[in-house]
């Protein structure tokens, strides 16, 4: 039996190439009816085989310079020249429907959520060695090599933030680092301060019977 009726909010942040995409995936696949991903708007040149709509909201600068200045994002920032912004109408939409929303979002994001959503939790995974997360950019081939030092070098600098997160998760494994983080969940639901209020309601409902 879940106390609460409303989702959480999970942000889930780490380095570029530390496999935050795939672990959600496998996240998901551990209970299809718990989770919604929210889809982040980008000034990004889509990568092949990205779907608009299904992995970003792809869209030029102008346009997301306007929803900016129409207060249309939860948070936003930019990385390595281009603009990353949470729509927040289907954050709420699906919080409100008992949904679990997973934000993959980078540090200065994810410290925006931090203080607007005082009881979102905020999740850092990191990759089990440096040179496995380099290995990983090198072998996913989706950008150039001055890309590629770019996010490594924004990699150490974001993980100088991992202490402001509630956890750290190891990536060394998907399927570990996905139950790891499903625990956690289970866990931040039990906790009293969010369980306490709708029990109480429960019990009065019965009372007053
Ligand atoms: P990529 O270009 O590799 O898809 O994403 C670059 C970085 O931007 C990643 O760390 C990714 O998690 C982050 N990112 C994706 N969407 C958002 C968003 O909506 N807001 C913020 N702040 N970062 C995002």
């Amino acid at each position: 039996m879940k106390l609460n009726k409303k989702g959480m909010l999970v942000v889930v942040s780490g380095p570029s190439g530390v496999g935050k995409g795939t672990v959600r995936k496998a996240l998901f696949e551990l209970d299809n009816q718990m989770f919604s991903y929210s889809v982040s708007m980008t000034t990004r040149k889509p990568r092949e085989g990205e779907i608009d709509g299904v992995d970003y909201y792809f869209v030029s600068r102008e346009e997301f310079e306007q929803r900016i200045k129409d207060d249309m994002f939860l948070e936003y920032a930019e990385f390595v020249g281009n603009y990353y912004g949470t729509p927040i109408d289907k954050v709420e939409e699906k919080l409100n429907e008992g949904l679990e929303v997973i934000l993959e979002i980078e540090t200065a994001g994810a410290l925006q959520v931090r203080k607007k959503v005082h009881d979102a939790i905020l999740i850092f995974l990191v990759p089990p060695t440096k040179q496995a997360l380099y290995d990983r950019l090198i072998r996913r081939g989706t950008e150039s090599s001055y890309q590629v030092e770019k996010r490594i070098a924004k990699a150490d600098n974001e993980f100088r933030l991992a202490h402001k997160y509630d956890y750290i998760v190891v990536n060394d494994e998907i399927n570990n680092a996905a139950d790891r983080i499903y625990a956690i969940i289970r866990a931040e639901h039990a906790k009293t301060e969010r369980s306490i209020h709708s029990y109480l309601e429960i019990l009065e409902e019965e009372n007053g019977k």
